[in-house]
């Protein structure tokens, strides 16, 4: 069975300030877990004092974006080796947020996917549906497409995660039933093998959408699923703690 992994994504929100209080109490409330991967992604802003804070840590610096260069004259954007120096370990690339505000396209994505991969970042590669190409009964067509496009000429298997978030349950309080996270991560998975082969058994899927201390258990223990991606539930130390501890009382 594959480590599971619980990433925060913090999405646009704590101050330093914040982020510093969080941490003071997350970081002691997960001390000595070493059976599963902890991660969280702070707004850039933040990065350099949480990534501090983690060191000697159990829990991994994310990033939450990245750009597809490495340096030049591309104002706002931060580039792999940026993150590389910051001692980030994972980049989160595709979050359906990027692609909805900021029209990421799944070429744009492969573009992020290749340069990060490049400067040695793991990448957690995020895929999912809308509603309505839910209810067009359209889903398994769009990850496919994702899976394809966002990882087109990419090998680094050992450095790759895929994210399921159907947008539709991102935020919202819906949360997809086991039924369709199952049927999803096996097609998901399926896809995977399809363009790398039994290697691809060993890419963690993680789930990601409403996911809370109530229903972490439910979801993290479903066939092919290899860990979680949480937003809102993420940003109080005390729930993201319950979650991590799915399975302790
Ligand atoms: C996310 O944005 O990655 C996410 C899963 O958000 P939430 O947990 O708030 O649905």
């Amino acid at each position: 069975m594959l480590q599971k992994f619980i990433v925060a994504n913090w999405k646009m929100n704590k101050t330093i300030g914040e982020a510093v209080d969080f941490l003071s109490q997350f970081i002691p409330s997960v001390e000595g877990i070493k059976d599963r991967e902890i991660g969280i992604a702070p707004t850039f802003l933040c990065i350099e004092t949480v990534g501090k804070a983690l060191k000697n840590t159990n829990i991994k610096l994310c990033a939450q974006n990245v750009f597809y260069e490495n340096k030049g004259a591309y104002t706002g954007e931060v580039s792999p080796s940026m993150l590389k120096d910051a001692e980030v370990e994972y980049v989160i690339i595709g979050h359906s947020e990027r692609r909805k505000y900021f029209h990421e396209t799944d070429e744009i994505i492969n573009k992020k996917i290749h340069a990060s991969l490049k400067e040695k970042l793991k990448v957690i590669f995020c895929i999912g549906e809308t509603l309505e190409e839910r209810k067009l009964e359209k889903t398994k067509e769009i990850l496919e497409i994702q899976i394809k496009g966002g990882l087109k000429n990419i090998e680094h298997v050992e450095a790759l995660t895929i994210a399921y978030e159907p947008v539709w349950a991102i935020g919202t309080g819906v949360v997809a039933t086991e039924e369709q996270i199952k049927e999803a991560h096996l097609f998901i998975r399926e896809k995977l093998r399809d363009i790398y082969g039994e290697i691809a058994n060993e890419i963690r899927i993680l789930y990601g959408g409403s996911v809370s201390p109530e229903n972490i258990k439910s979801i993290i223990t479903l066939d092919n699923v290899d860990g979680v991606l949480v937003g809102g539930a993420s940003l109080d130390p005390l729930s993201f703690a319950k979650i991590v501890k799915y399975d302790q009382k």
